[in-house]
């Protein structure tokens, strides 16, 4: 770091708050943090980067809600893998005018949500600059099961899942989003998955990202799409349709698997949060949508504007 009095005094202060965990024998304080592992499954890294005036802005969020998200989504890619998050790292840059009240409030909000998730601040760097306040946030976890579970596994048949409600997120939601890292977890204990994804930047798009890595198509059912409260309630139809597949930032879990286990989970889900059947997977490798009427159209990206006939 650079070496201000406030920014040591900062990193003091970090250091006192910082969430502990039995797998790091030595954190904050030292040249580098000292992080066991339960086994020896290998390590889940990740790391996401939020930029003032880029991803938020500060005269419409709390710096709580920058910290908080800026792990958030980091904890959202380990969910999608059904890894155990254990350990964050954390880069952060302060606008030198606004120094270290800002950077505390900011890792307030990030501790908080890794108090949540057990996660322990194993270390970072602080800086100032002239700059607006940037925030890097890598996090660290391991597998659990039969490993990680990967975008690439889909298989023609499966059906196709997805946690919660899709839509409106960017109105607010984003910036307190609660990552699916119980959800991964359970569900990967309890099912065969076979490939998952997070949804990031829109249903439509993340759908085609798992299609494209498991060399697969995908229809989905347009009725069958869980809209988010969040979406105006007025809008029709097509125009509710069309945010919760393109609005993207719902950091909701999408996932595969096969009927005789997608059965079992409609049956009996191990988790709080709904689960819906959206869809399943098909040979073509084509994206589609299945229209309430039986039309099955490609599936539209997120700018699309079709008029659907229901
Ligand atoms: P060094 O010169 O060894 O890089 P620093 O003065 O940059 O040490 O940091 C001192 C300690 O504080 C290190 O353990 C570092 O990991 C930790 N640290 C610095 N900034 C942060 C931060 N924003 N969050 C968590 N830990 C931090
Ligand atoms: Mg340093």
């Amino acid at each position: 770091m650079s070496g201000s009095a406030d920014e040591f005094s900062l990193i003091d202060a970090i250091r006192r708050r910082a969430t502990r965990n039995p797998l790091v024998p030595l954190g904050i304080g030292d040249d580098t943090a000292h992080l066991y592992t339960h086994g020896h499954s290998g390590v889940l890294v990740t790391l996401d980067v939020l930029m003032e005036g880029v991803h938020f802005d500060l005269s419409l969020t709390l710096p709580q809600a920058v910290g908080r998200k800026a792990l958030a989504v980091n904890l959202s890619d380990l969910a999608a893998m059904a890894g155990l998050p254990t350990a964050a790292v954390v880069g952060l840059v302060l606008p030198r005018d606004r120094g270290a009240a800002l950077g505390e409030a900011v890792m307030e909000g990030l501790l908080s949500l890794a108090d949540e998730f057990g996660v322990a601040l194993i270390g970072g760097d602080t800086n100032s600059w002239e700059g607006p306040l940037v925030i890097s946030v890598t996090v660290l976890g391991e597998p659990t099961g039969s490993g990680p579970v990967t975008r690439s596994g889909a298989q023609v048949g499966d059906w196709m899942f997805v946690t919660g409600a899709l839509g409106g997120s960017l109105s607010g939601r984003h910036l307190a989003v609660t990552p699916r890292v119980t959800e991964g977890l359970l569900l990967h204990q309890t099912f065969d998955l076979h490939a998952m994804i997070d949804l990031s930047d829109g249903l439509a798009s993340d759908v085609r990202h798992m299609a494209r890595e498991s060399h697969v198509g995908v229809v989905l059912d347009a009725g069958a799409i869980p809209i988010h409260a969040d979406v105006d309630a007025s809008l029709p139809p097509d125009g509710r349709l069309r945010h919760a597949l393109g609005d993207g930032e719902d950091f909701e879990l999408l996932f595969t698997l096969s009927p005789e286990d997608g059965r079992r989970l409609l049956n009996n889900s191990p988790s709080n949060i709904p689960i819906t059947r959206i869809g399943e997977v098909t040979a073509d490798e084509e994206c589609r949508l299945r229209l309430s009427s039986g039309e099955v159209i490609a599936l539209p990206s997120g700018g699309w504007r079709h008029q659907f006939n229901d």
